[in-house]
């Protein structure tokens, strides 16, 4: 008899029992290190490669497990073991949005440049869209790619960007024509190399990865560096947007039942007046509300997911995947430290890092109320 949920199949309950394996044992004990040095080793892309974990839903001709996005989307749950978004977030960008564009929309000779070497870890991506004048209004971004002989002068400035420090290539969004709105933005990737420069950012939660600002000064990109169609970037923007969100619904409900069943053993173990807290109503009670916050955004995560793998366009769905999990999460979060009491302010308790980490959900990958607005737009309101 199965025990698998539905979409997922025993093959994918295998996959996750060994990716949990993997995690719990290669990356976990490290997480608390790697957080406080503000860094986790490049070495870590080499080791989920070595597992096959990095190219689970790419084709076996370059490097990849053959597999689809169900494998993808346990390893995006399971990913929440490591205990540091900041990990997850740096492995995430790699495998989620900086290599899915070149896998869709590459040439054959920059799958073998890029898609193969990522594959193997050897060669880190990022995906730089936002800049400084322009997140969530991604039409009114302005570094400028010139044409010149063989290729295109890349000058600007963009900004967040996970990997920013580490990556080796950056799959960068820019201006190709005068003109303004979500015409004329093309892709390049973007080598690092002259006229490239990063600085890394400090922020509240996600220590370990390394978020930045990436300047292009006068930066000479060859012509064959060129992805997808000249001025169409905008459809590969949209391409992913999708399986981005997806992926931080999942990593959503990954991190939320982790911290449910830590949270409940903690109320379970803790005495107070004479009982453990679990003994108390009002706790039990909020412990009874967090459990239904779980399933329920697994349920519609699980459900946009389906409509997703059979090649529907779950557009509402995914966006109220996204909408949903990232704040419940962090009230959930929120809610479990409250329960730890003064132990969950804590730096030793792992609490403090999750609620942190899981602040930046409502706002990346397309904020909460952009979600808002898509929706307003798909119920045409
Ligand atoms: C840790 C981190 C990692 C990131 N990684 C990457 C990355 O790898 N690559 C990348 O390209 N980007 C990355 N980002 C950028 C992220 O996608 C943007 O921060 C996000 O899209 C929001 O853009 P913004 O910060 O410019 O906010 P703004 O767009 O300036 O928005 C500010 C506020 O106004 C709201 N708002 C904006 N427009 C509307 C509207 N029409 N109606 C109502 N409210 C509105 C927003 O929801 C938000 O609350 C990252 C950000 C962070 C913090």
């Amino acid at each position: 008899m199965s025990h698998a949920d539905p979409p997922f199949t025993d093959e994918h309950e295998q996959l996750r029992a060994s990716a949990r394996g993997f995690i719990e044992r290669e990356l976990a004990p490290h997480a608390e290190r790697w957080e406080a040095e503000r860094w986790f080793p490049d070495e870590a892309f080499g080791k989920l490669a070595a597992q096959g974990l990095l190219g689970l839903k790419y084709p076996e001709e370059y490097g990849g497990q053959g597999g689809d996005y169900l494998h993808e989307a346990v390893l995006c749950e399971e990913m929440a073991r490591v205990g540091s978004g900041g990990t997850a977030a740096g492995l995430g960008a790699h495998i989620n949005i900086a290599t899915p564009p070149i896998w869709k929309f590459g040439t054959e000779d920059q799958k073998q440049r890029y898609l193969v070497p990522a594959i193997r870890g050897e060669r880190i991506g990022a995906l730089g869209i936002t800049e400084p004048g322009a997140g969530s209004d991604v039409a009114s971004i302005t570094t400028r790619a010139e044409r010149v002989d063989g290729g295109w002068v890349v000058g600007g400035e963009k900004t967040y960007i996970t990997n920013g420090v580490r990556a080796h290539f950056i799959v960068t969004a820019v201006k190709t024509t005068q003109e303004g709105g979500h015409h004329g933005i093309s892709f390049l990737i973007i080598d690092r190399g002259e006229g490239v420069t990063s600085s890394a950012l400090h922020k509240l939660g996600w220590h370990a990865s390394d978020t930045a600002t990436i300047a292009f000064d006068d930066v000479f990109v060859p012509e064959q560096n060129l992805l997808g169609e000249l001025n169409e970037g905008f459809k590969l923007i949209m391409a992913n947007f999708q399986w981005e969100r997806l992926a931080m619904a999942l990593g959503a409900v990954g991190a939320m039942s982790i911290a449910w069943e830590r949270t409940a053993a903690f109320a379970r173990e803790r005495q107070a007046f004479g009982r453990p807290l679990s003994g108390h109503q009002a706790i039990r009670h909020k412990l009874a509300d967090l459990a239904t916050s779980v399933y329920t955004c697994r349920c519609v995560t699980y459900d946009a997911l389906r409509r997703f793998v059979a090649g529907k366009d779950p557009l509402r769905e995914v966006t109220m995947a996204k909408l949903l999990t990232q704040r419940a999460a962090y009230e959930l979060m929120d809610d479990c430290l409250q329960i730890h009491g003064g132990a969950g302010y804590m730096r030793e308790y792992w609490v403090e890092r999750a609620v942190r980490d899981a602040r930046l959900g409502p706002i990346g990958g397309g904020s909460d109320e952009i979600m808002r607005e898509i929706l307003g737009r798909s119920l045409s309101l």
